[in-house]
């Protein structure tokens, strides 16, 4: 597991197994994620697919840019792709019929990909950050004469390749397994992942974004080897902070997001103890403090008494972590 980048202006993970290597999530710019990724030595053509947990912004800053560079494809569950393309695109309404009618129109612009020499092939050296100044440069006349598929490719949602899997039924891509789970968070469809590699047995997991900890998500953390858990905010901090009072309530909510103690009182009442690292993430930088969420969590694992393995580490926002190999 390698973090680029864990908190609210950006998230991003590597997943490799001895023959599979994934993204979960895309959440800064194409340009930055290559740079992490290059930072901690990931090679990021050797990547087999993105996953997205959710459509947040946090999450999917750089997806289109670098899905379309990579050339890979990208793994939503459907509301979750449906509220992502909808996002992208604000001023359209999109009823049940016309999002049907972009899903089939995406697929022959697909199909017809391989007749028709793609935009991001003009220039392979450069992310492509602007899919909204590609649709402008686009007129009318042009899209009529535009080959097949010519228009869609421009649209910011174009991604080379889609694939939906439903939280609760397993999937894989390679030699992984993923089991996706539901998580309680203020999106169309939020989930977590566990990943297993068959050859390894090795178990990791990423649950961030998420109000608690409900029944489904302690079943899915037994037996992990690597822990990505959100340690969002610490209590007080956040409720002395600058925020304003509607987003305090939302982040506490029960689909907002994890604080210090609420991940501690799970370390210390639900947690399998059995994972070798636990990597705090998704830390506010207003409502937290590296010290205390780190602080808070040890001294749960210590409450309960099993203190081989264990060890705590801090995901990061500004940089990506040292990858953690098993
Ligand atoms: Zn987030
Ligand atoms: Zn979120």
């Amino acid at each position: 597991m390698t973090v680029l980048a864990s908190g609210s202006k950006g998230n991003a993970t590597v997943i490799a197994s001895a023959e599979t290597r994934v993204l979960v999530d895309a959440g800064l710019s194409c340009r930055e994620l290559l740079k992490r990724m290059a930072l901690v030595d990931e090679d990021a053509s050797a990547l087999d697919a993105i996953l997205i947990t959710h459509e947040h912004t946090d999450h999917v800053a750089g997806l289109s840019v670098l899905a379309r560079r990579l050339r890979i494809p990208v793994y939503f569950t459907e509301p979750t792709h449906r509220a992502w393309v909808r996002q992208m695109t604000p001023r359209t309404t999109m009823t049940y019929a016309k999002w049907l009618e972009h899903v089939q129109k995406e697929k022959e612009a697909r199909a017809a990909q391989d007749a028709v020499e793609s935009i991001e092939s003009a220039d392979p050296e450069l992310c492509e950050e602007s899919g909204t100044i590609q649709i402008a440069a686009a007129s009318a006349e042009a899209e009529e004469e535009d080959a097949p598929g010519a228009s869609i490719r421009r649209d910011p949602t174009f991604l080379p390749a889609v694939e939906y899997f439903q939280p609760g039924t397993n999937f894989s891509i390679g030699d992984l397994t993923i089991m996706p789970f539901t998580t309680p968070h203020d999106a169309a469809d939020p989930c977590g992942f566990v990943f297993e590699s068959a050859s390894e047995s090795i178990r990791m997991a990423i649950a961030t974004d998420l109000g608690y900890v409900p029944p489904n998500v302690k079943r899915a953390l037994e037996r992990i080897d690597v822990l990505l858990l959100e340690s969002n905010h610490d209590l007080e901090m956040l409720k002395d902070g600058p925020y304003p009072w509607a987003v305090k309530q939302r982040v506490l909510s029960r689909v907002g997001h994890l604080s210090n103690h609420a991940t501690a009182e799970f370390l210390s009442r639900d947690y399998d103890g059995n994972a070798t690292y636990i990597v705090l993430g998704h830390l506010s930088e207003t409502n937290n403090a590296p010290e205390l969420a780190l602080l808070s969590a040890e001294e749960a694992i210590r409450e309960r008494g099993r203190l081989l393995g264990n060890r705590v580490l801090l995901a990061q926002q500004a940089a990506p972590i040292a990858p953690i190999c098993l």
